[in-house]
């Protein structure tokens, strides 16, 4: 099934449980570091400029933004984490949100956490990483900002990647540029199996439960 990405549209900011949309819709959902391009990774899949903004206030942490995307799929844009300006009271909100939205496993179809393609994935990367294998959902990692790699850096960096995330075999890693476009087909390709087929297997490799 294709999605028509021009028919994409902002839907609500999600402050507390009762906001997230349950009408049953799959829900992508992506994470990440502040910084890391969340944003951005999100414009280059639907081919939009400004669609999620890039550079949005960093540390604005108590808002899961929902996108609807052909009236058949949620992109679920959580807070960014690891801004180092958050004070402790919003660090706490953050996590209250994050978690009150894990706590319903109804909610995501697919998780993707977008990291740093250049460094090794920090400890709030792990805990996030964390969330999402504990919740049996499919899962991938992007590795955004690719382009930043010298092509001998490209497979070590990886493997650092998948080894600090302590990622399992079936969870793929997806090199990314939301710069370049590299790796854009393949997550577009799992947003679609994601609204064609509802919740898709551990390991997101499109099987069934
Ligand atoms: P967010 O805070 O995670 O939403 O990050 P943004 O999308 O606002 O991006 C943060 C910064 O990283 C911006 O200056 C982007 O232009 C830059 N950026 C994002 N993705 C890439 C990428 O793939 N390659 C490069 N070189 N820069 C990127």
């Amino acid at each position: 099934m294709s999605l028509n990405l021009n028919q994409a549209e902002f839907l609500r900011s999600a402050a507390k449980p009762e906001d997230f949309p349950r009408d049953g819709l799959p829900q992508v959902v992506f994470a990440g570091r502040s910084n890391v391009g969340k944003s951005s990774v999100l414009n280059r899949l639907l081919n939009r400029k400004n669609f999620a903004r890039v550079g949005a206030a960093p540390g604005k942490t108590t808002h899961i933004n929902y996108f609807l995307l052909d009236r058949q799929l949620y992109l679920v844009d959580l807070p960014g984490y690891g801004y180092a300006k958050v004070s402790k009271a919003e660090k706490a909100r953050w996590g209250r949100l994050i978690e009150s939205w894990f706590a319903d496993p109804s909610l995501m179809t697919l998780g993707v956490q977008i990291v740093d393609a250049r460094h090794k994935p920090t400890a709030d990367d792990i805990t996030m990483c964390t969330c999402f294998q504990d919740s049996g959902k499919p899962f991938v990692v992007v590795a955004n900002k690719l382009d930043k790699l010298k092509k001998s850096e490209i497979t070590p960096n990886l493997a650092r990647i998948r080894e600090t995330l302590g990622l399992e075999d079936s969870i793929q890693v997806i090199p990314f540029s939301a710069v370049k476009g590299d790796g854009r087909e393949t997550l577009l390709a799992l947003l679609e199996r994601s609204a064609g087929r509802g919740p898709l297997s551990s390991g997101a490799d499109g099987q069934t439960d």
